[in-house]
């Protein structure tokens, strides 16, 4: 057997006892003391504790490898006991084919991943062009951008990211509650403001998101992979690239999160509450005259 991790021509794949079961060569128990290690063909780790091959030993074990001795019969042995009965030669032949497995396993969700690449680009345009889907969520961010102006935006973004979904409007103390409040709290200040809840903003959390970019960077990938040789990358660059396949669904997910956030933040009532945001009866004015049409599903101007 050559040392090269990328030569899996001995190796197989064994997800649970039945797969040992079912190769015509396995013994379930072999004498110890008569058999000599050929190769170690494959690493196992089983849900559950499962018998050792070797007669010496028996005892269940839930991670080991499958063997094969010189007179071609085929076990399964522990990390341990496959060193006590066949020497140094095991663990080094067992170390290098799970290092082997573990390459293949990355490879294949790679491939894997090559293989849906039509598919995932897809939905991805899809997710992108859809009547309220990424582009127009993106076109009518952009429009309320301008519409509330970089202050105002900016006061509504600060609050998105911290979770804070109530606004709330300062006003001028009515004479009345001036006087309740001077005959309830006779030794305090003189109340000159009240603040008031106006409401609860639905779907902000989409302002914390770059849907966009999230897909945009997902497309670069894909294409990316095209002329990846992930066998010549280092250890730790390939296991970058199997985190990524492994989180591609939830890509897709987290797209799907904004764009319902982003039905439940462009609504009428959430347009009524924002007016709140303006600090000053002008700024409020302006912001009355951004209103929400459901029909068009845009911002519209009502003078
Ligand atoms: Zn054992």
């Amino acid at each position: 057997m050559t040392s090269f991790l990328d030569d899996f021509s001995q190796l197989v794949t064994i997800k649970s006892p039945e797969d040992l079961r079912q190769r015509p060569r396995y013994y379930p128990l072999l004498d110890s003391k008569q058999s000599e290690l050929a190769e170690v063909l494959a690493p196992y780790h089983f849900g559950e504790p499962y018998p050792c091959g070797l007669s010496g030993c028996r005892t269940p074990h839930q991670n080991g490898y499958l063997v094969v001795t010189i007179d071609g019969k085929e076990t399964n042995v522990g990390g341990i006991c496959g060193r006590r009965i066949f020497g140094e030669s095991f663990t080094i032949k067992a170390n290098l084919q799970e290092k082997r497995a573990q390459l293949k396993r990355q490879l294949d969700i790679l491939e894997h991943v090559r293989e849906q690449k039509v598919g995932l680009l897809a939905r991805i345009a899809e997710q992108l062009n859809r009547p309220a889907g990424v582009k127009w969520s993106e076109a009518t961010l952009r429009n309320l951008k301008e519409a509330f102006g970089p202050y105002i935006f900016k006061v509504l973004r600060e609050k998105a990211r911290r979770g804070e979904n109530i606004v709330e409007v300062t006003r001028d103390a009515t004479k009345e509650e001036r006087d309740r409040h001077r005959v309830a709290n006779p030794s305090a200040r003189p109340l000159q403001f009240v603040t008031e809840k106006v409401g609860n903003l639905t779907g902000l959390d989409m302002l914390n998101h770059d849907p966009l970019r999230v897909l945009t960077c997902l497309k670069d990938k894909l294409h990316e992979l095209d002329n990846l040789d992930a066998k010549k990358l280092s250890p730790r660059a390939r296991k970058e690239w199997v985190d990524w396949a492994g989180g591609i669904e939830r890509t897709f997910e987290e797209v799907e999160g904004v764009l319902a956030d982003a039905l439940r933040f462009y609504t009428r009532e959430n347009l009524k509450i924002m007016i709140g945001l303006g600090s000053t009866p002008q700024d409020q004015m302006r912001l009355a005259m951004i209103q929400w049409s459901n029909s068009e599903m845009r911002l519209i101007y009502k003078v």
